[in-house]
């Protein structure tokens, strides 16, 4: 998988990179997918209206053009989808031999990939993530969990888990808008996998490829109500995970909502699982090979605009190696293109929503006023949609609101360090512990980090590899559990 972004002429500034490029535009098609203009709930294997639900319209954040108007389904049309799952998962799912169950998960990722300029172009039209990433990272990889975890439903037994795990029931599912496709395919296919079944529901600003998704279950035959997908926004949520009818509830999103569930949850003996947010350290040595990291630490951080849990937000450079670092960077960020989400050689796409982009501002703002050094290469942003520039601050202090609160879009805030041990007081000073990088050529020097850092995932000499076998999850604010792999199951079964 490489998502590191190309070089191009869009932006200006003082010092040009020595050779440059013309770019002629290579947009996708967006006629190879068919969005309707009204999209109901699906529940028990159809497409149906809300009975106490409303509707809200969606967009396109690069464009704010209205893409369609989908259904926000209320607490009646929670209920009806639990118990479609209810029976469902009694009378058909949980008794089904792993190896019939698998081979639905298997037709699901063929489907998936048979239509994935179809996924591609919808997730992001309704994202505004580039075609590149929706293409090349989101898409392949969510089908790629199907096939992962098609693989286990037969093998539970020997996952490590006890000689017979058994399914929880229902799992009901809250995914965020920055992998939309991706996350509801690391939910829905391990809980699938071990025999349980779902009511999933994606994000307000980002309803359309679940719902491609379910014409997709569809497609593939799932038996009705094993999979139903309920778009709405955070009161939809709510109800789905307050339900008393779900035993298992798997949440990714902010901290804030995910505390507020783990407290309405409390003493009820639901199940759950937490994947929260980040504000990774992505640690640069003097030995690096110093162009790699480069590479790395732009991927790092503007990979998706930064709309990523993991993404490598706090820069933390060798004191010996700053200057070079962070020249070598703002050179590289000169020739990234920002610009329409489905031109091939567009690197940074739009912000997801107008409440995003406050957010941002508000952040890199108190950037500026707490005395960082604020530097972005000179790039036109579109007149329409919501965009935000690649931004870099030097002289940060760990006390800054930029060093310690996530901003969830393309700022990297720059530290430096001394020593290795100054390094890993800096990276570990944070309320989460999600991810975590470090570059460096010294083998032992790696395995040593990879012991002191607080994160669930530590790369090194990489940044933002995903793999369906390999867990993925935090530690402290960040959340607990973790999706992918083995491990991925556990969250799923009762052992
Ligand atoms: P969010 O506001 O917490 O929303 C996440 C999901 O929860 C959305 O579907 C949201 O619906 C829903 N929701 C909102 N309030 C709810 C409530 N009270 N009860 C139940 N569900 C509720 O997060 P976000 O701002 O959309 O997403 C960004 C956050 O997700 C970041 O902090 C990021 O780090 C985190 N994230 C973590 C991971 C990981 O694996 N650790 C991966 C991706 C993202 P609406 O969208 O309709 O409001
Ligand atoms: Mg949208």
């Amino acid at each position: 998988m490489s998502h590191a972004p190309r070089a191009s002429p869009v932006t200006t500034s003082e010092a040009p990179p020595a050779r440059r490029f013309e770019y002629a535009p290579a947009p996708e098609s967006r006629a190879v997918v068919n969005i309707r203009p009204s999209y109901g709930l699906f529940i028990d294997g159809e497409f149906v209206e809300p009975t106490d639900g409303s509707l809200f319209e969606t967009v396109n954040p690069a464009t704010e053009e209205v893409l369609a108007e989908v259904s926000a389904a209320g607490p009646g049309d929670v209920d009806r989808a639990v118990v479609a799952a209810t029976r469902a998962q009694r009378e058909v799912w949980g008794s089904m031999p792993g190896k019939e169950r698998a081979k639905y998960l298997f037709r699901v990722a063929r489907i998936m990939q048979e239509r994935a300029r179809e996924l591609a172009v919808l997730e992001t039209l309704d994202n505004g993530k580039p075609i590149r990433e929706s293409r090349d990272v989101d898409v392949p990889l969510a089908a790629a969990h199907f096939f992962y975890y098609a693989g286990w439903a037969d093998k539970l037994a020997y996952a490590g888990l006890g000689p017979a795990p058994r399914p929880l029931g229902v799992a009901g599912q809250v995914v965020p808008w920055n992998f939309p496709l991706l996350m509801a395919a690391w939910k829905l296919a391990p809980a699938l996998a071990a025999g349980n079944t779902c009511v999933l529901k994606p994000a307000e600003t980002t309803p359309l490829s679940a719902l491609l998704l379910a014409e997709i279950l569809q497609q593939a035959e799932l038996p009705p109500g094993v999979v139903n997908i309920l778009t709405g926004a955070g009161d939809t949520g709510a109800a789905l995970v307050a339900h008393p009818g779900v035993a298992k509830v798997a949440f990714t999103g902010s901290t804030e909502v995910g505390k507020s569930i783990q407290r309405s949850l409390a003493g009820s003996g639901k199940h759950l699982t937490l994947e929260l947010g980040g504000k990774a350290a992505n640690v640069v040595f003097e030995d690096a090979p110093l162009s790699q990291a480069i590479e790395g630490i732009v991927n790092g951080i503007f990979f998706n605009q930064g709309h990523v849990c993991c993404a490598g937000s706090r820069l933390l450079v060798q004191e010996s190696v700053a200057e070079q670092v962070v020249e070598g960077l703002k050179s590289r960020l000169q020739t990234l293109r920002l610009g329409d989400p489905l031109d091939k050689n567009t690197d940074l796409g739009a912000i997801n929503s107008p409440q995003q982009l406050e957010k941002i501002r508000e952040l890199a703002n108190s950037g500026e006023d707490e005395g960082a050094e604020r530097w972005s290469p000179t790039c036109a942003l579109p007149d329409r949609g919501y965009w935000f520039p690649p931004t870099v601050f030097t002289g940060v202090a760990p006390a800054h609101r930029i060093a310690r609160e996530e901003i969830f879009g393309p700022v990297l805030s720059v530290l430096t360090f001394r020593t290795p041990e100054e390094a890993v007081a800096k990276a570990n000073n944070t309320t989460y512990g999600l991810s975590a990088g470090v570059w460096t050529e010294k083998g032992s020097r790696i395995l040593w980090m990879a012991q002191q850092l607080r994160a669930g995932v530590v790369w090194a000499n990489t940044f933002n590899r995903f793999d369906p076998t390999s867990p993925f999850g935090g530690y402290r604010e960040s959340g607990f559990g973790r999706e992918g792999g083995r491990h991925g199951l556990a969250a799923y079964l009762d052992v």
